[in-house]
């Protein structure tokens, strides 16, 4: 299986110009005949650092059916490929309600499914209800078994469960799932000077603690492996700098390795083969 992670630095609220950005790096990229699957970040067009529901509201798009759910469709047509890429959604309910969604579309252009982020980070809860379904998890199309989140998912609820609940590792395990996707707008803690130096290195302490909050599977897996992918956006907004350093790990036998990862501030579609070896191995198996 092959799968493609569009790393890029939206700026806050030129949508045009951000989708324009995204096709670039597309042209630009190799993709293989047959890739399977390409995931973009959270808030992806939109951008994310969005302080209130008014700010965010000229950006909301209703579910499933606005620019990016257009753009995700004809990307999906045009690679015959999964595509999840997220946007911020309004429901077309009366009263409306509002979330942090990823978009599924299926290689012949058909919505497969739209995931509402469970566990908000503040910037979310200023305009985001929390979705009701803890994280997504079942068959994905051809994708086989997947399990979905987005970004402050993967932490523990609202920071203040406790660290060892791993609600989203656990719930992967106890779906199955061969395949966790998870689309991010992650934070670095950096200066804008350090992210931008060294901007092709990847923020290794950010990745070792995404690695950290799946130890669940890293423990308990059976010997079928489980892929990892963290597909996480790059550059700066406001006052806030953005991690990059989207991941690919291979979770196996007690061990993990890692595909490749993309620097902490590189604009780039990263492809990887799962059939093929992990370049690193992170840590060994039992
Ligand atoms: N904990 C994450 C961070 O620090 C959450 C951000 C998010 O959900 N976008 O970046």
């Amino acid at each position: 299986m092959k799968i493609a992670c569009l790393q890029f630095a939206p700026e806050l609220g030129k949508v045009q110009e951000n989708i324009r950005k995204a096709d670039e790096i597309l042209q630009k990229t190799q993709v293989p005949l047959k890739l399977d699957w390409l995931v973009l970040p959270e808030m992806a067009f939109s951008g994310y650092d969005f302080h209130s529901l008014e700010e965010v509201q000229p950006f909301l798009e209703p579910t499933t059916s606005g620019i990016t759910t257009q753009w995700a469709i004809q990307v999906a047509l045009h690679y015959k490929c999964h595509v999840t890429v997220g946007y911020p959604e309004i429901t077309t309910t009366t009263p409306p309600t509002q979330y942090n969604s990823t978009v599924t579309v299926s290689p012949s252009g058909v919505v497969l499914t739209n995931y509402r982020k469970t566990f908000l980070y503040y910037t979310d809860e200023t305009w985001s209800a929390e979705g009701d379904k803890r994280f997504f998890s079942g068959p994905l199309g051809g994708l086989g078994n997947v399990t979905l989140g987005i970004c402050m998912d993967i932490n523990p609820y609202k920071f203040t469960a406790p660290w060892e609940d791993y609600e989203f590792a656990n719930a992967a395990l106890q779906s199955s799932s061969e395949l966790v996707c998870v689309s991010m707008a992650w934070l670095a803690h950096l200066t804008p000077t350090e992210i931008m130096t060294n901007p092709t290195q990847a923020d290794f302490a950010t990745v070792a603690y995404w690695v950290e909050r799946f130890q669940p599977l890293v423990e308990k897996a059976g010997e079928q492996p489980i892929y990892v992918v963290l597909a996480n956006r790059c550059g700066m907004e406001k006052a806030v700098v953005y991690a990059g350093s989207t991941t690919v790990l291979k979770i196996e036998g007690g061990g993990v390795s890692l595909y490749e990862t993309l620097g902490k501030f590189e604009e780039k579609c990263l492809v990887v083969d799962l059939n093929e070896r992990p370049k690193f191995q992170v840590r060994s198996g039992r």
